[in-house]
């Protein structure tokens, strides 16, 4: 059976949950809130006993953490009573592809990284039927690229030359082979550095002792360096290596498979998984202001039952319930401020300050504060015909006079240009001719407090320096992500920055309360900032909400055995993988 035919998986989980009564239940049973029509709408035959109600459960964020969660509990008989709150008008989060500039641009996760059957989000792309022959071959499926990124087909230089391929290709080994090393330090009592850049540096410093080449070469090579650095940094979503710590480097784990996108689109993928939930689960423009546990909430219709969480949300509405699965960005922001020349890494705290009532505990606050959160932008230049030639696929950028044994800390606002680490061809936009730049760190930040007028310009200089062809012409159009504008999420994506380790990860994914000895689950954490191995992934988001998801249907199956009520109906069978 081909992926996504009448019979797949697809069509199985919809047909599947309309067997079970809950699921008609589900789709009649609203949430009741102080504005709207409650579950009260249900009517009991006279002398009937009231059925013993079904946890509410709210997943605030609809990404693919959120959708993944809602749609493992969507497939358990005992979670009819769901709502997904979403603070903006589309779900998906960080997924999002947009229809611009004449094909389908990625504004946000791009790749599968490691498609292989370990990775959950390439089976349910294979299951919904969204991937190519290529992508789904074994061959692909084999490939082992360490999560090294593929090597230029053009290299420039910011002076209008082009390095050699087979300079380009020696620095490249000699950087690759040092990121491996940085990763086996897990398990060392002292590691050599507290941060990836800093031992990258060392080990740099160390290998140019023995570099025979002419001082320009060697400076080339350095000015190559620099860009590779830039590029992880793009990878690690960061400002500078310097901020990712070394011990816990090696505990991100590369699946194999050479990565691959969606044709139609990575969206299609969670805009499938929201198509799947019961009608009227997904609520949108919905955003949560404020997460109140260990309480006792009353509906005000119904001041019977006590639930033990509560929402608010910024329009005013109040949605009490048994558990809240939480995959909100969780770790908001982690911005740096310039002081004089010393850099001082801290958090935006006042809204992790407001966002919980009671307050985190501090074990958890400080686990968010040590983990890191940075930005990588894109920008989409549009061409009327291409400068570049036919079958280059990656044009890299390699500015002279740079190296990374500089102070990679302080921002060079003026200069953010040449965080730029190059652009990507991009293949499917015949007969538009577009390139797709990555830009990561403070510079990025900067990018999106510039006018599109300002960044186009700044584009347009830099490729004409770049090609020496000062009559370049100007790209037709230009079109960027601003992830740290982006009021919900405020970055792009999490690592383990230097103070924390992977434990912090478990912390953050850990349920409140934190000190009951009995397992209440009031409050459930999910997303891409909480899987110790895959953070900063879309599989790491999806594996995390069916993580939490699972977390929830095992205490409701512990607490059916206790009453004695025998095995509940089995559940309705979800996507093949598990965490
Ligand atoms: C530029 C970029 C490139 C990337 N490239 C890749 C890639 O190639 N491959 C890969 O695997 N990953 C990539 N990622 C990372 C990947 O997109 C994320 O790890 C993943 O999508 C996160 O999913 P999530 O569900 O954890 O969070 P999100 O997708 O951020 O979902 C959280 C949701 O919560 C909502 N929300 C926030 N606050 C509130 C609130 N107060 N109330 C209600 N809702 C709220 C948000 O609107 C959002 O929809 C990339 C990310 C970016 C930004």
């Amino acid at each position: 059976m081909s992926p996504g035919s009448p019979g797949s998986r697809t069509h199985l989980t919809q047909s599947c949950l309309s067997h079970f009564p809950s699921y008609q239940l589900c789709k009649t049973a609203g949430y009741s809130s102080e504005k709207s029509e409650g579950v009260r709408a249900m009517e009991l035959p006279e002398g009937a006993e009231a059925p013993a109600r079904g946890p509410r459960v709210l997943v605030v964020g609809g990404g693919i953490a959120g959708l993944g969660a809602a749609q493992r509990l969507c497939g358990h008989p005992a979670f009819s009573n769901l709502r997904v709150l979403e603070a903006t008008a589309r779900a998906g989060g960080r997924i999002r592809s947009e229809r611009r500039l004449g094909g389908v641009v990625e504004v946000g996760a791009h790749w599968i990284h490691g498609p292989s059957q370990g990775n959950p989000v390439f089976q349910l792309a294979a299951e919904f039927g969204l991937l190519g022959e290529q992508e789904l071959s074994e061959e692909n499926q084999r490939v082992e690229t360490g999560g090294h990124v593929g090597l230029p087909s053009v290299s420039y230089t910011g002076s209008g030359g082009i390095v050699s391929l087979e300079l380009v290709a020696e620095v490249a080994r000699l950087f690759y082979g040092l990121l491996d090393q940085a990763r086996e330090f897990l398990h060392a009592a002292e590691p050599p550095a507290p941060s990836v850049g800093e031992y990258l540096k060392e080990e740099v410093s160390w290998h140019m002792a023995s570099w025979t080449e002419d001082q320009q070469t060697q400076a080339l090579k350095l000015a190559v360096l620099k860009s590779l650095f830039n590029v992880e940094c793009c990878v690690s979503g960061t400002h500078s290596m310097d901020l990712v710590a070394l011990a816990p480097f090696g505990e991100y784990t590369v699946l194999p498979g050479l990565d691959c996108t969606f044709a139609g689109g990575y969206q299609e993928l969670t805009d499938r998984l929201a198509a799947g939930l019961p009608a009227d689960t997904l609520v949108l423009n919905k955003p949560v202001k404020t997460v109140h546990w260990k309480g006792a909430f009353r509906e005000p219709a119904d001041p019977g039952d006590a639930f033990p969480v509560l929402v608010e949300c910024e329009d005013g509405s109040r949605f009490p319930a048994d558990h809240i699965l939480l995959t909100v960005p969780l770790v908001w922001e982690t911005y740096v401020v310039q002081a004089k020349s010393t850099w001082i890494p801290g958090f935006l705290k006042e809204r992790m300050d407001t966002f919980f009532q009671p307050p985190l505990p501090p074990a958890k606050a400080d686990a968010i504060r040590r983990l890191g959160f940075g930005t990588n932008n894109k920008i989409f230049l549009e061409f009327e015909e291409p400068f570049w030639a036919p079958g280059c696929e990656h044009i890299q950028l390699v500015w002279e006079g740079s190296s990374p044994l500089q102070d990679a800390a302080a921002p060079r606002l003026d200069a953010w240009v040449e965080k730029l680490i190059g652009f990507l061809v991009v293949p499917s936009f015949k007969p538009a001719h577009v390139l797709c730049g990555f830009i990561a760190g403070l510079e990025s930040e900067f990018m999106e407090t510039l006018t599109d007028e300002e960044v186009l310009r700044a584009l347009t200089r830099v490729l004409r320096g770049v090609t020496g062809d000062p009559q370049l012409p100007a790209p037709r159009s230009m079109w960027r992500s601003c992830w740290h504008s982006a009021p919900y999420t405020r970055g792009s994506y999490s690592y383990v920055a230097v103070g924390s380790t992977g434990e912090d990860i478990d912390l953050l994914a850990q349920p409140l309360p934190m000190d009951s000895k009995e397992a209440q689950l009031q409050v459930l954490f999910a997303g891409e900032a909480t899987h110790r191995t895959f953070y900063s992934t879309t599989h790491g988001a999806l594996l995390s909400g069916w993580r939490e998801a699972d977390r929830l249907i095992a205490l409701r199956s512990q607490r059916h055995s206790q009453l004695g009520q025998g095995a509940e109906p089995s559940p309705c069978p979800g996507p093949r993988c598990s965490s």
